[in-house]
């Protein structure tokens, strides 16, 4: 059904305590610190942001990998946020991950035929082995691999074959959602783009919803139809892509924009330098967390966190210049 909601998550946060002495001082890395959106069946949600903005622990959260401290996160109308491990187990096939490195995640002494077997065996354990085989070389010839590669270990492929046969693995059990954290930073260019070309023609074929994770605005924009920024555990903007790229309204979209190479001068952005580095999330700046990097930012940042509000009819922005 067009625009059903099918992943939404209420002011969700994620403290990891920086020590784990008992006789040590309380202090927490605010990883994920009240992060609110919803992603629509069938949709694209890139999250974006620089390294520790928490966009992959955001990732980790709704998959169940970890738990969330507070907030609800509703799959399909139901709040998995405290359901036990033994309830979880219904939603792992439902959502998948594709992760960054696919050497990491792929068993390098498990053949391709295998590792793609696996999950069938645990969730379709009557399912016939022809059916099982069907299935499986199907999907890699979606996913561009042939059959005769299901005899190979994941080291005897390139990068971007690894990545395709960890695409082909996060689709066996047929999910709805697929979370992609940094799913083609580790590739050249040129495979990045055939790596997006096909997550774009499968979303297509199978009707998947995807949460896009990356620190690449450019690999974003390529994919997402909106686009999450985030900023030291927080959302600072939300809106379509082309408000995003064409109209940024907080300050650190506009900069993480104008660090983007363009190469037609006619839309070269003015270029914006963040000074300083990003601050610890285990001691954030008060008030707006981007204040102690912000060209705009104003006296009343120093002291009033700037809730995310919404200015169009799907662009949000926290931020006191609005
Ligand atoms: Fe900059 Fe202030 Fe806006 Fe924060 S609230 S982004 S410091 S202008």
């Amino acid at each position: 059904m067009k625009d059903e909601v099918l992943i939404d998550i209420k002011d969700v946060k994620k403290h990891f305590p920086l020590s784990k002495k008992w006789f040590a001082e309380k202090k927490y890395v605010k990883a994920v610190d009240g992060v609110s959106f919803s992603i629509k069946k069938g949709e694209t949600f890139g999250l974006v942001g620089e390294s520790g903005c928490g966009k992959s622990t955001t990732g980790r959260l709704i998959n169940g990998l970890i738990k969330a401290d507070s907030g609800e996160i509703n799959f399909k109308g139901k709040n998995l946020a405290n359901i036990s491990e033994k309830d979880w187990k219904k939603y792992r096939k439902p959502m998948q991950m594709v992760f960054q490195d696919p050497y990491a995640s792929l068993s390098p002494r498990m053949k391709v035929k295998d590792i793609l077997l696996e999950p069938l065996k645990i969730h379709y354990p009557k399912m016939p082995n022809d059916e099982k085989k069907k299935l499986i070389t199907e999907l890699m010839d979606k996913c561009g691999i042939s059959e005769f590669h299901l005899e190979k270990y994941p080291h005897e492929f390139s990068g971007g074959q690894r990545q395709r046969i960890g695409i082909a693995r996060s689709l066996i059990l047929r999910p709805e959602l697929i979370i992609a954290d940094e799913p083609v930073s580790a590739l050249d260019v040129s495979i990045q783009s055939q790596i997006l070309n096909l997550m774009k023609d499968l979303q297509e074929e199978f009707g998947l919803t995807y949460l896009f994770i990356s620190h690449d605005l450019s690999v974003v924009e390529h994919i997402s139809d909106r686009v999450g920024v985030m900023y030291l555990g927080n959302l600072v903007e939300i809106a379509r892509k082309r408000q995003i790229f064409e109209d940024p309204k907080h300050p650190y979209t506009q900069a993480l924009l104008s660090s983007i190479p363009q190469p037609d001068p006619k839309k070269k952005r003015e270029t914006i330098v963040l000074t300083g580095e990003i601050p610890s999330a285990a001691n954030p700046p008060s008030g707006c967390k981007f204040h102690t990097r912000c060209p705009a930012a104003m006296e009343i940042c120093r002291k009033i966190v700037p809730e995310l509000k919404q200015l169009g009819r799907e662009q949000y922005t926290a931020c006191h210049l609005y």
